[in-house]
C-alpha cells in the first residue's frame, strides 16, 4: 500500500480502509489551513490506486468501510472516479459505504447525473467544509466560493442521495465577525439541514497567511469563553430536522454532542454551565488537530 504522508482522515473513519485517490488539496489556498501545503495536488493514476486496491483485497479481509484521501476525490474526472469506484465495489463487495471529502468547487463542476453515478458507485458520505455561513469570513479565508454557491453545492450532493457531513470552524471570524459568523453559519447550515455536523474549534498553524494576520494585529482570535459564547449562538440559531452535532473534536475546548433538535436545550444548557465555569475546559496545550 502506498501512502504519501501527510495523511488526514476524518475522526469517523479511524477504523476505515483508506486509498489515497488524490494527493493533497485541489483548492490549498484557505488561508486558515496547513494541511496539505507541502503537497502538490494530483489526481492518483488508476493503476496506481488499482494496486493499491489489490494490495488491500489480498491482506484486509472483510471491510466494511473505505474512505478515499487525500483533499478531495470529486476533483477527479467523473469517468475515471466511478472507474476506482467500480474497483473498489469488485474487491470489497460487503463494503457498506465509502466516503470522501468533497470541496464546493468540485461538486459544483459535476452535473446531477455525474453526482448520482458517483453515489449509485458507492459514495454514500460526504465530508464538506463548510467553515462559515458569513460571506465576509468565507472571502476573507478565501474558501473559494460564496454563500449561495456552498448551499448549492451541499445541497445537489444531498439531491443525490450523498449523506453530508459538514464542518464549521468556531472562532474563524476572529473577535471582528464572531457574531456574524454565528448567525450567518447557523442561518446557512439550517438551509442546507446536514445530517451530521461537526463544530470544530480554530487552529493556527504559523505558516498560515491567518496566523501571519494575527502577528500584524489584522485579526484576533476569541478567547475560550468567546468560544463558547459563539457556540452558544450558533446552536440557540440552529433549526435542523434531524442532525447528529458534536462539538468534540481535539481542537475543542469543551465537548458536546447530540441530535438536533431533540437534545437542544441539554445542549444549550451544558454550554452555559461552561459559560458559567461549572465545567473545566481543555487546557491550550491538550488542543491538538
Ligand atoms: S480547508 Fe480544505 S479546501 Fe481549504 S485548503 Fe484546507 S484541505 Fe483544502
Amino acid at each position: 500500500m502506498h501512502y504519501e504522508a501527510p495523511l488526514f482522515r476524518p475522526p469517523s473513519e479511524a477504523h476505515s480502509l483508506i486509498f489515497q485517490a488524490t494527493i493533497g488539496c485541489s483548492h490549498n489556498a484557505c488561508t486558515f489551513c496547513s494541511m496539505y501545503k507541502n503537497k502538490r495536488f494530483r489526481v492518483r493514476s488508476l493503476e496506481e490506486i488499482s494496486s493499491d486496491i489489490r494490495w488491500a483485497k489480498e491482506r484486509c479481509g472483510m471491510v466494511k468501510r473505505i474512505f478515499l484521501a487525500d483533499g478531495d476525490a470529486f476533483a477527479i474526472e467523473t469517468e475515471e472516479l466511478l472507474a476506482v469506484l467500480g474497483k473498489i465495489a469488485l474487491a470489497f463487495p460487503g463494503a457498506e459505504r465509502v466516503s470522501v471529502y468533497a470541496g464546493p468547487k468540485n461538486i459544483l463542476a459535476k452535473t446531477d447525473q455525474e453526482l448520482a453515478a458517483i453515489r449509485q458507485a458507492g459514495v454514500k458520505l460526504a465530508y464538506f467544509g463548510l467553515e462559515s455561513g458569513d460571506p465576509v469570513v468565507l472571502q476573507a479565508v478565501n474558501k473559494g466560493v460564496d454563500q449561495e454557491e456552498m448551499i448549492t453545492a451541499a445541497t445537489r450532493l444531498q439531491a443525490a442521495g450523498i449523506e453530508l457531513s459538514m464542518t464549521v470552524i468556531l472562532g474563524l471570524g476572529g473577535k471582528e465577525r464572531s457574531s456574524e459568523h454565528a448567525s450567518h453559519t447557523a442561518e446557512v447550515v439550517s438551509r442546507i439541514n446536514p445530517e451530521y455536523l461537526a463544530a470544530l474549534t480554530l487552529m493556527l498553524d504559523k505558516s498560515t497567511p491567518l496566523a501571519q494576520k494575527v502577528a500584524h494585529g489584522q485579526f484576533t482570535p476569541l478567547s475560550p469563553q468567546e468560544i463558547l459564547l459563539e457556540l452558544r449562538m450558533m446552536l440557540a440559531d440552529l433549526h435542523l430536522q434531524h442532525c447528529l452535532f458534536r462539538s468534540n473534536h481535539a481542537s475543542n475546548y469543551f465537548a458536546v454532542g447530540g441530535l438536533l433538535p431533540r437534545d437542544k436545550k441539554r445542549l444549550l444548557a451544558e454550554t452555559d454551565r461552561a459559560l458559567n465555569n461549572e465545567i473545566t475546559l481543555k487546557a491550550e496545550r491538550l488542543r491538538g488537530l
